[in-house]
């Protein structure tokens, strides 16, 4: 049995980052950016007024000053002639501004008459000016890899870039096996269960910046095992869900090895997630997780989402630990790292009375999971633990 760091540096050994493409900048939101950009223009590209007021010369500007008004500059609207001592353009938010000013005195500090306007305060020592490039200048750049924000996006809109290099998503072809289950809406026997993880394994991956395609069931046979891996083969990472034990039924490494599977590892020193395995079949990497349902999420959040973000040229550093006080006393733990099902609230942790790895209703409850290292001790409340936020 290997620990958990050794499992997840040999998973991300598996699997390497996957090619760029493409994108429209409507469709970049959450993607990686896969190099770096450069702006293409200075933003703003001239000297703009920050506010609506009147463009005047700072030279004689004190309160009481009269000015000639003569033109206008609105956004989009230069005014083309040059103001000149004694007189005003009324500008706008956003107009550039017109040679020769270089103030804006904002329109609640004057008075309009006939003859123009008067300055009526104190002359306010701010310009309301936005010097060309303040935001940024041509040829600044946004640094690769970085998963792209809502703020990201309109950046590089502001920059001039309708499209956007990203990495492709990697695509991840998620299989259920098992006789007992039939999908979501189909009538199961007395005997059958509803096939969850895979839609639960399908969220997170997506979360991650995969790709999801959910294949058939694999019933518990070879040739059925077989079938549904060839056609899994074309995906960039195969996950299997179930049959990774040692019972009878538990077919998916014999399955994969009839198909050349090499296999780099097999059962991780963690609770819940022992069965866990990993390989290439015919040089697509799979991840064999457990069936339990919350074993393979816990799985998934352990391993696939670090490893899709290697997949998609990010660091694929292990999921960040954070610590808080616990609530209640807890036992000793055993030889494998427990991964708790626990509430997270008023920055205080509290495990879950039930951890049994089938019940999805306690995961469900569940925004945190409580990490115990292996071997660690019997603790009483107010000890901080490590957790990982859900
Ligand atoms: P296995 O690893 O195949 O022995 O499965 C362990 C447990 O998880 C069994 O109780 C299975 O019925 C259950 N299980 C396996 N795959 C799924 C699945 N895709 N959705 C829900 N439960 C599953
Ligand atoms: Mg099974």
């Amino acid at each position: 049995m290997i620990s958990v760091s050794e499992a997840l540096e040999s998973l991300t050994a598996l699997v390497e980052p996957g090619p760029e493409e493409i994108v429209p900048l409507h469709l970049a939101a959450g993607r990686v950016l896969a190099r770096p950009v450069e702006a293409a223009r200075d933003q703003p590209p001239f000297a703009a007024s920050a506010m609506d007021g009147y463009a005047v010369q700072t030279a004689g500007l004190a309160p009481g000053a009269r000015y000639r008004v003569i033109g206008e500059a609105a956004a989009g609207h230069r005014f083309s002639g040059k103001v000149g001592e004694g007189e005003a353009v009324r500008i706008f938010t956003g107009a550039p501004l017109p040679q020769g000013a270089q103030h804006v005195v904002i329109q609640e500090d004057v008075k309009r008459d006939a003859d123009g306007m008067i300055v009526v305060t104190e002359v306010d020592p701010k310009t309301h000016i936005r010097p060309s490039g303040s935001d940024f200048k041509r040829g600044e750049v946004i640094a690769a890899p970085r998963q792209l924000s809502p703020a990201d996006v309109a950046l590089l809109a502001s920059m001039n870039h309708p499209l956007v290099p990203v990495r492709r998503k990697p695509v991840v072809a998620v299989i259920s096996t098992g006789d007992e289950l039939v999908m979501p809406g189909q009538n199961p026997r007395d005997d059958q269960i509803i096939a969850s993880n895979c839609f639960g394994l399908k969220a997170l991956l997506e979360e991650s910046g995969a790709a999801v395609r959910i294949l058939p069931i694999a019933r518990d046979t070879i040739p059925a095992l077989q079938m549904v891996f060839e056609l899994a083969l074309t995906a960039d990472l195969i996950v299997t869900i179930g049959g990774a034990s040692v019972g009878d039924h538990d077919l998916v490494a014999k399955a994969g090895k009839s198909l050349g599977m090499q296999q780099s590892f097999y059962k991780v020193a963690m609770r819940p997630g022992k069965p866990l395995m990993a390989g290439r079949i015919k040089d697509t990497p799979m991840i064999g997780l457990p069936g339990n349902p919350v074993s393979s999420m816990v799985c998934g959040h352990v391993f696939l989402t670090p490893v899709i973000r290697h997949m998609l040229g990010l660091p694929a550093e292990q999921t960040r630990h954070t610590m808080a006080p616990l609530v209640c006393a807890i036992a000793r733990n055993g030889p494998r790292e427990h991964y708790m099902r626990a509430s997270f609230s008023n920055g205080q942790l509290t495990p879950f009375d039930r951890q049994d790895s089938a019940l999805l209703s306690v995961l469900a409850q569940a925004n945190a999971l409580l990490v115990r290292p292996p071997h660690a001790p019997a603790l009483g409340a107010g000890a901080e633990v490590p957790y990982i936020l859900l």
